[in-house]
């Protein structure tokens, strides 16, 4: 493993409930009290019904690959190359961009997908998606 450490994000009042959720393992989205609706990224409005009033609700963490590219070019010695970059769709509704922890060969579009953690410092985790055991 490299020493290097990942680029992290800098949480902020919108999302910190986002990587507070993370840290511990658990992948919370904001959920619509009127329209019942996930959303992603955080934001204040809901876009479907224009509410303001949401909760923090936990997802399954499990989901389907939408999407992918394949990075093949090492952009930094802390990421491997290849690196699978996938769009997952979430049971919840909302797409999120993350680190397919799979091979390029063995991504697939459609194919079930469900979270691991990454931890990145002290401070922050990220999701990563592998393929879903059976
Ligand atoms: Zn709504």
């Amino acid at each position: 493993m490299s020493e290097i450490p990942r680029v992290a994000p800098i949480p902020g009042p919108i999302n910190q409930e986002f990587y507070d959720g993370l840290n511990r393992h658990e992948l919370l989205l904001q959920k619509c009290r009127d329209c019942g609706k996930f959303r992603f990224w955080p934001i204040e409005m809901c876009p479907f019904c224009n509410s303001f009033n949401h909760e923090w609700a936990r997802c399954s963490g499990k989901g389907t690959a939408h999407s992918y590219t394949v990075q093949h070019q090492v952009m930094h010695p802390a990421y491997p190359a290849p690196w699978v970059v996938l769009l997952v769709e979430l049971e919840e509704g909302p797409r999120l961009v993350t680190h397919g922890l799979m091979p390029p060969e063995e991504v697939e579009i459609g194919m079930p997908v469900e979270i691991e953690y990454e931890k990145i410092t002290d401070e922050i985790t990220l999701h990563a998606f592998r393929k879903a055991e059976k």
